[in-house]
């Protein structure tokens, strides 16, 4: 009987044991995209000691690449700049605020670091410094099904226009403001395209993959298949920074060892 009562024991330990690091795991994984990440605990770093909190400012309304889940910034950019952090031994700790108050945080120190599907331009270049791409994007063009005034990039010319505010989205179509383009101005994507569905606009120019998504989300709309700009996403920082070297030189690892392309393909399935 004693036997007995030992070796259920040992089971029930051994049972219970690998439960717990199935639920270990689960939690990792789900987790591993965590923003706020006082709770770091620097389980992919090479470096453990903290170097204090890194303030990543982003707008999380831009998914796949930054968007709330649960509580948490979830995305590309929040876990390609966690995987960063732990590689530089820093704590990362996201600031959610509006796309267009991104680089003022960022080059007034606020924020020592922005990132947010944020495309490099000259124009911003002026303010900000950038490290290297992580990745390419293209501007997508949303319209209702059966819209025919808007069949390409040029039909936006004359057309009412949704835009995100200070996204290369607006800076396009702006351009086209002399060509009798109205452009109206929203500070999230999304609101841009319920005003589509409710035709308040022709179109809506915005990025690529979060321009799937809000065709996913919203019945009744599609992308045209003509592709419009092409684009370099980087992470910006405060001009001068030492921050960027460190940033480029963990980048580049990153990409090197699959950790970006695992990342990205996690949230972009090849389609
Ligand atoms: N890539 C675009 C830009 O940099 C849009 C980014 C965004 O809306 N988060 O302006």
């Amino acid at each position: 009987m004693k036997k007995f009562l030992a070796l259920f024991l040992a089971a029930v330990l051994v049972c219970s044991t690998a439960v717990m690091f199935a639920g270990c795991g689960g939690k990792t994984e789900s987790s591993s995209a965590a923003s706020d990440s006082k709770t770091s605990d620097s389980k992919s770093s090479e470096s453990t000691a903290t170097k204090g909190e890194l303030h990543m400012a982003t707008n999380a309304a831009f998914e796949p690449y930054e968007y709330q889940e649960g509580g948490k910034v979830v995305g590309i950019d929040a876990e390609l700049a966690q995987a960063l952090c732990d590689k530089l031994g820093y704590t990362l700790v996201i600031d959610d605020m509006e796309f267009d108050a991104i680089i003022t945080a960022v080059s007034s120190g606020k924020a020592d670091f922005g990132m947010a599907g944020m495309t490099v331009t000259d124009e911003r270049k002026k303010s900000v410094d950038f490290t290297d791409s992580y990745t390419t994007a293209i501007q997508a063009i949303i319209v209702n099904d059966g819209e025919t005034k808007v069949a390409k990039a040029d039909d936006l010319k004359g057309a009412t226009v949704g835009v995100q505010l200070g996204t290369t989205g607006d800076i396009y179509v702006s351009d086209m403001e002399k060509d009798g383009t109205k452009v109206e101005r929203f500070s999230k994507g999304a609101d841009a395209v319920l005003a589509l569905t409710q035709k308040k606009v022709d179109a809506v120019v915005i990025d690529n993959e979060p321009a799937k998504k809000f065709v996913e989300q919203n019945k009744g709309t599609k992308i045209l298949d003509e592709p419009f700009e092409n684009e370099d996403y980087a992470i910006c920082l405060k001009k001068g920074s030492e921050l960027t070297e460190q940033f480029n030189k963990a980048l580049a690892e990153l990409k090197a060892d699959g950790t970006v392309k695992k990342i990205i393909d996690k949230y972009i399935k090849a389609s």
